[in-house]
């Protein structure tokens, strides 16, 4: 067993401490203080009238999509004011700032002095400006031409064994144009190596969803929850993460509606949220959402979900052909029978107690699953981050299956995508594991033999690239280094490439920790106008809820040298593969409507692309579990017996959970206040149970090192707060991505690999 070990510190994690200030935990959401910080954002980093051109266009139908999280537009009135939360005004405001960075400001500074800077310090520093090239053994990143960049990439990738050598990962925020034409490219050059974010966050969701009612998607839409008669919220944090969402819940609370919510933190977003567009309901103190919150242990919601199957099948078993519904289940299901074979050897009290729930309050929700039929779960990456996370999920459906809470107006599964396409880019063919009819309808349409074999997900490509099995990574958009789990190691194995690659709109940590060459490719932003052949053109994403529509950049770009995914893609194959395969890459960049036609005859759903995704507010994709049709194996949907949580946890051990600060989005960090939290200008805490900051012997704020140790490695994130605050006792949860260093990349959720960032066993060392 080797005893390798992984400490804190350097280019990969610098540690820098703000100056923390705690004040109460808050239990209102949103209100006027979402308007300060959003305007505060605004005044810092954008004019006035960019400020006025885009924000009146934010998520306005025909104008420019949210590039925060996918939560759907409404279908009907947009507010005029504005149909966006405070951290759609930070991702506008991010990337519309008119600072820049070009090859002088890189003569100035080297790698290795921008590698201390925090990642809240990269952000700040600008758009790039140009496209910068680092050569092998220098520490300054130098101006390089578009053409000499787009030949260096075609001699690395000619110069490979294999296409298999190389990797292509895409972040959710690339649009639908832009995937389809890369995944392309990628498959024509000879590789289905396309890992991408989608990995991280709701994989397992796919693969669960996938095999038990036949579609990796959410069932529901926007106006569903509206009209749910219970929404169960778990391992989610909507207030932050997906803040429009309180609308929604609002909504169906005035239409009677009732809010479980799970989750190991009372998130101010889950109890109560002030609409900042009403002075009335803030002069009411806003709308209170949670009718029964549970304060569940880490990665103990089969138990929770498992206790309720039991408790549903006494209750039937009691009342007969009141509780199941039956029609549903034998007219649309499969496996009942196992299932209750299964729920019949399990003790509902001992499950109720792994959860660390108080009975009544278990008992509570389960009433009101008991009694009513129109049920939502919506959920993200607090169910799918776990070893057991497909687990998780499936569990979840067996609930909505004995219910028949799918396929019905107010009920079924709602997973939210954290990335404005995440979901789009997998209906592009954005994916490691590509459908077999899939390729045979790029084979189709564009007359060429594409890869079959699977490629890398995340995971692999972490040990591919490690292993030298992956000599250059492309990234289209995104912030790998600091994205992925296991931060030191993947950091070792991004350096051991030939050639980084990234397109992106903004520095970095991906780009200071890099291969021997590495290369950064400036792109236009969701916001910057894109002119093609003389042409404004539009991209269009897809939303969690299926509904893909378009978005049309507002702004002057803020370089002319900058160029668009799409034309960045077109150029780069036309380099790479010059006259392997028959396609006009310059012809669908000049004009996007043929990369949509092509679309049309790749993809089902998309029949009359360019006139819908015209229409105002666009058109939703088809969802067979929508229409309670189940395309799996059996075409029924799939009941499952599933595993409990078997984490092994020691005594003097916790589970850590990574969870995201209010100021931040993904591994972008907009400020150094999690004001929701109470935790103010530091990002370098533990939060912990008093009574296990008790147990450590821990003076109050004391720093200490946070270590995990698997596969005999020693991972130890050097120099945190330890602070008390409400959390289950034997968890306990850290920022990501500081805390990514301690997730091992070797442990991952079976069948989805996704890492296991929401429950990583740890150990509190206190500092010598
Ligand atoms: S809820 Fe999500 S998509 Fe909507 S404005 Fe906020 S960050 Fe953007």
């Amino acid at each position: 067993m080797s005893s390798k070990e992984y400490k804190g510190g350097g280019p990969e994690v610098p540690i820098e401490f703000g100056k923390l200030k705690l004040k109460a935990v808050d239990t209102k959401s949103a209100g006027l203080p979402a308007v300060w910080s959003a305007g505060v954002k605004v005044v810092e980093n954008m004019t006035a009238g960019s400020a006025v051109k885009t924000l009146f266009k934010l998520n306005q139908k025909g104008g420019i999509d949210c590039p925060g999280c996918a939560w759907p537009d409404p279908d009907d009135d947009r507010s005029a004011l504005g149909e966006y939360c405070e951290n759609g005004v930070k991702a506008i405001a991010e990337e519309a700032m008119r600072r820049q960075i070009d090859a002088g400001f890189f003569r100035k500074h080297t790698v290795s002095q921008l590698a201390e800077l925090t990642d809240y310090e990269l952000g700040k520093l600008g758009r790039l400006a140009e496209p910068l090239v680092l050569h092998e053994g220098s520490d300054h990143y130098t101006s390089i031409s578009w053409s000499e960049a787009f030949r260096l990439i075609a001699r690395h990738l000619h110069e490979l064994s294999s296409p298999d050598e190389a990797i292509f990962y895409t972040s959710g925020r690339t649009s639908n144009e832009a995937a389809f034409l890369y995944q392309l490219f990628v498959r024509a050059y000879g590789t289905n190596n396309l890992p991408d974010c989608s990995n991280m966050c709701h994989e397992s969701s796919g693969k669960a969803l996938s095999e038990t009612l036949g579609i990796g998607k959410g069932s529901v839409t926007l106006k569903d929850m509206h009209e749910a008669e219970v929404i169960i919220i778990m391992g989610q944090n909507p207030g932050t993460n997906h803040p429009r969402m309180l609308s929604a819940l609002e909504k169906c609370k005035r239409n009677g509606g009732k809010i479980i919510s799970v989750n190991p933190l009372p998130e101010a977003g889950l109890i109560n949220f002030t609409d900042p567009q009403s002075p009335l309901k803030i002069l009411k103190g806003g709308t209170d959402l949670t009718d029964v919150f549970l304060q569940i242990k880490v990665n103990e919601d089969v138990a929770l979900l498992k206790a309720w199957l039991c408790l549903l099948l006494k209750a039937e078993e009691q009342r007969p052909g009141e509780v199941f519904d039956w029609s549903f289940i034998k007219s649309h299901t499969k496996g009942i029978d196992s299932l209750i074979e299964h729920l019949k050897t399990q003790d509902a009290e001992a499950l109720i107690a792994q959860t660390g729930i108080p009975k009544d309050q278990v008992l509570k929700a389960f009433d009101l699953i008991l009694n009513h039929k129109k049920i939502i779960i919506c959920w993200a990456m607090g169910l799918t981050q776990h070893k057991n996370a497909v687990d998780n999920i499936r569990e979840l459906v067996n609930l909505l299956l004995l219910k028949g809470s799918i396929g019905k107006p107010g009920a079924g599964t709602c997973p939210v995508r954290g990335h404005s396409n995440v979901q789009g880019d997998r209906t592009m063919g954005i994916w490691e594991e590509p459908k077999p009819e899939f390729l045979d309808a790029l084979k189709e349409t564009f007359d060429f033999e594409p890869p079959r074999q699977h490629g890398f997900a995340v995971v692999d490509a972490i040990q591919a690239m490690y292993n030298g099995k992956g000599k250059v990574f492309f990234a289209m958009g995104g912030n790998f280094l600091s994205a992925t789990p296991d931060t030191y190691f993947t950091a070792e194995a991004m350096r051991r490439c030939d050639l980084t690659i990234h397109v992106s709109t903004k520095l970095n940590r991906s780009h200071l920790v890099h291969g021997k060459t590495a290369l950064i490719l400036p792109c236009l932003g969701r916001t910057d106008i894109d002119i093609q052949n003389g042409q404004a053109q539009f991209v269009s994403v897809e939303n969690s809820m299926g509904v893909v529509h378009s978005s049309q950049g507002q702004l002057k770009p803020p370089s002319r040298v900058l160029k668009s995914e799409v034309r960045i893609i077109a150029e780069l194959a036309k380099q790479v593969l010059k006259d392997k395969i028959n396609i006009d890459w310059e012809e669908m960049a000049n004009n996007y409507d043929l990369i949509r036609s092509k679309i049309e005859q790749v993809i089902p759903g998309f029949d009359h692309y360019n006139e819908r995704v015209r229409q105002p507010g666009g058109f939703y994709l088809p969802n067979s579990a929508r229409e309670q049709s189940f395309d799996t194996i059996d075409q029924k949907a799939l009941f499952t017996i599933n595993e409990l949580s078997d984490l092994d946890v020691g005594e003097d051990e916790l589970v850590m959970m990574t969870i995201r600060s209010h100021d931040q989005y993904n591994t972008t960090i907009y400020g150094m206040d999690d004001r929701y939290r109470g935790i103010l200008n530091e990002r370098r805490v533990v939060l912990m149970n008093a009574q296990d900051i008790e147990k450590y012997q821990l003076a109050e704020k004391e720093l200490v090192n946070v270590v995990s140790t698997y596969d005999g490695i020693r991972r130890v994130a050097e120099g945190f707060i330890s602070l008390p605050y409400p959390i289950p006792q034997g968890s306990c949860a850290m920022y990501f991505p500081e805390a990514n260093v301690l997730v091992p990349a070797k442990e991952f959720a079976r069948k989805s690999k996704t890492p296991i960032s929401k429950s990583v066993i740890v150990k509190i060392e206190k500092r010598k």
